[in-house]
C-alpha cells in the first residue's frame, strides 16, 4: 500500500506541529500530543491543511514538467549530482514542486516537501518510494540531524530548519537562477517586466551568514526550443506572473538560455 513508505519511514518524520516524534496508528501518523496526519492513498502526506493556496497551480507545473521531460535542465541535474555524495542515504528536497528534479535526484530514502498541493499531486502520481509531503518550510517534518543532503531548487529557504535537519557533514544544494536566465523572455516582456535586472547576490549572502558556502558552480547554455516548448517556458516561468502569457509571442522565441548558479554549501 502506498501509506506504508511513510510507516517504514517513520523514525525520520516529525510532527510539524510540535517537533514531536510519531508513532503509528490504524492508518494514521500520530505524535504524542495528539497530533493526526493520514497518508493518502495517492501517496503523500498533507501536513499543512491549513495553508493557504499558493500561486502555482496545475497548469505551470505541468509546463514545468513537460519542459523538464525533454530535457532542458538534464545539464543542470547532472551537475547537481556531480555535487552530491554517491548514494547518499536521505535527500530532502525543500520546495521540490512536481518532483521531476526530485526523482532524478534520489537518495536511498528520500523526502519531497511543498506547499503546493496541486504539485505534490502531480508528483505522487504513478507511485514510487519517495515520501512526497504537503508542508511548509518553516516546518519541516523531517527529525533534527537526520539529512544527507537538502535540495533547495530555485526555491525560497528557510536555514533555521535546514540547519537543524541536516546531519553535521551534511550538505546544501542551492540553485538559483543567473543574470541571463530565461533572458529572451525577458527581452519579449520588455517593459511589462516588473524587475529589469537578477542579482544573486543578496541570496548568496543571506546563505553565507548561517551556512559555509564550499563552492559556487556557474551553468551557463542555450538551446533551440520550438513554439510549444517556448509558450511552456512563458508559462512556467515566475516572470510573466501578473501578465496574461497569451500577450507573448511565443513564436517569436527560437532559442532559450539556461544560466543558474549552484551553490553548495556546509554547516
Ligand atoms: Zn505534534
Amino acid at each position: 500500500m502506498s501509506a506504508d513508505k511513510f510507516f517504514n519511514a517513520i523514525t525520520l518524520l516529525r510532527c510539524p506541529v510540535c517537533g514531536a516524534a510519531f508513532s503509528k496508528t490504524c492508518a494514521s501518523l500520530i505524535c504524542i500530543n495528539g497530533h493526526t496526519f493520514d497518508p493518502s492513498r495517492k501517496g503523500y502526506v498533507h501536513f499543512a491543511p491549513n495553508a493557504s493556496p499558493s500561486q502555482y497551480d496545475r497548469d505551470l507545473f505541468e509546463a514545468r514538467r513537460r519542459i523538464l521531460e525533454a530535457g532542458f535542465y538534464d545539464a543542470v541535474i547532472n551537475a547537481i549530482r556531480t555535487a552530491m555524495p554517491k548514494k547518499p542515504d536521505v535527500v530532502l528536497d525543500a520546495g521540490c514542486g512536481d518532483g521531476t528534479f526530485t526523482k532524478r535526484l534520489q537518495g536511498k530514502t528520500t523526502v519531497g516537501i511543498d506547499l503546493s498541493k496541486d504539485a505534490i499531486q502531480l508528483a505522487a502520481r504513478g507511485g514510487g518510494p519517495i515520501l512526497w509531503t504537503v508542508g511548509d518550510l518553516t516546518k519541516l517534518p523531517v527529525a533534527d540531524a537526520s539529512v544527507n543532503v537538502i535540495l533547495n531548487l530555485f526555491s525560497p529557504a528557510h536555514y533555521a530548519e535546514f540547519t537543524r535537519v541536516l546531519k553535521p557533514d551534511g550538505t546544501l544544494l542551492k540553485l538559483v537562477p543567473g543574470k541571463r536566465y530565461l533572458e529572451e523572455i525577458r527581452a519579449l516582456m520588455g517593459d511589462r517586466l516588473r524587475k529589469e535586472t537578477y542579482s544573486n547576490e543578496a541570496v548568496v549572502s543571506h546563505l553565507s551568514e548561517r551556512l559555509r558556502i564550499a563552492d559556487r558552480v556557474p551553468i551557463t547554455y542555450s538551446l533551440p526550443l520550438n513554439a510549444e516548448q517556448a509558450r511552456d517556458f512563458i508559462r512556467m516561468t515566475p516572470l510573466t506572473f501578473g501578465t496574461c502569457p497569451e500577450t507573448l509571442d511565443a513564436t517569436a522565441l527560437s532559442k532559450i538560455t539556461i544560466d543558474v548558479e549552484l551553490l553548495i554549501a556546509q554547516k
